[in-house]
């Protein structure tokens, strides 16, 4: 996924290989490809300025280091950089002092949401956390027997109350059946639309002003690119998420995603779908990305 991102920083370090040191003057094309880098993958703008401006103010305050070469040097910084950007280090999902712990998870139709909720109780139960799914969609049946099928794939309980109820209700009772089950954690699926719909919002908010979730999971389809960023945006700021589900990284997205939405929502990714499967979600590690951003 990250060729392309790789092969122009390859670009940038090259710039500085043969010389004695990092200077304002041969920094300057190094900084430029890295924008380039950025930019080519999706990288929201604001987030590439800033990521640049950090950069090129640590690479300028660096000092010679003996036997390091400027190149090395530099791909240090980047790479700190790009750590610091994802949010240093992974953070695990929230597990409440009194059960359950109640995730909310949000985004838009087609990100991969219903598949994520599932991953998300197959990866607690396999730490031996149980877990119930609740499905809220009550506008698309094919969405309640998704999560049916998929509750009974990975012998997970899924609690429904079909189409004819509303979702502030289905949640309520949901959470109330898994409390009186003992249930450690609860993860509530909710409708998407294709787009941003202010229905929707409302619909969100009203089912997490009722149920006061530990986690509000932003599901967000990495093959979106720069909308990724506008769709963290919006929802962080209407309906306040306390982290996010990137899927199908292991498609051909240019991968910009998980270099913004930390930035612009102040909250980490916390994990990856990497599959259609539900074994393929893994928890995200901002070291281990940036290793393979840098190739
Ligand atoms: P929802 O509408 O947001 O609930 O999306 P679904 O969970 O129904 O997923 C939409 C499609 O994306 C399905 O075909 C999933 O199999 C697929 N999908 C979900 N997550 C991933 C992923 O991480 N990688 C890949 N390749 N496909 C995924």
């Amino acid at each position: 996924m990250f060729e392309a991102l790789s092969e122009r920083f390859e670009s940038a370090w090259k710039t500085l290989r043969g010389q004695d040191k990092i200077s304002d003057a041969n920094i300057k094309e190094a900084l430029r490809e890295v924008r380039r880098a950025l930019l080519e993958a999706d990288v929201s703008l604001n987030v590439v300025k800033d990521f640049v401006a950090d950069v090129q103010e640590k690479a300028q305050g660096a000092e010679v280091v003996a036997g390091v070469a400027p190149d090395q040097q530099f791909i240090k910084i980047v790479y700190d950089e790009l750590v610091a950007l994802m949010g240093d280090a992974n953070e695990p999902l929230a597990d409440a002092d009194s059960k359950p712990t109640v995730v909310l998870m949000a985004g838009l139709q087609g990100t991969g949401k219903t598949t994520a909720s599932a991953k998300l109780a197959l990866h607690l139960r396999k730490q031996e956390r149980s877990a119930m799914l609740v499905a809220t969609d009550v506008y698309r049946p094919a969405a309640v027997d998704q999560l049916i099928t998929l509750g009974k794939q990975i012998d997970v309980p899924v609690f429904e109350m079909g189409t004819d109820a509303n979702p502030v209700d289905i949640a309520k009772a949901g959470i109330a059946k898994a409390k009186a089950d003992g249930i450690d954690t609860v993860i509530v699926d909710t409708a998407g639309r294709l787009q941003i719909d202010q229905d929707m919002m409302v619909e969100l908010e009203n089912v997490k002003t009722a149920i006061s979730p530990n986690e509000v999971l932003l599901v967000v389809d990495a093959m979106t690119g720069q909308e990724a960023a506008t769709l963290t945006q919006t929802f962080h700021d209407q309906i306040g998420i306390t982290g996010a589900i990137l899927t199908k990284m292991d498609g051909d997205a240019r991968g910009g995603a998980a270099l913004s939405i930390r930035q612009i929502s102040g909250k980490p990714i916390k994990f990856i779908g990497v599959g259609e499967k539900v074994e393929a979600l893994q928890p995200f590690y901002p070291d281990r990305m940036a290793s393979r951003i840098l190739g």
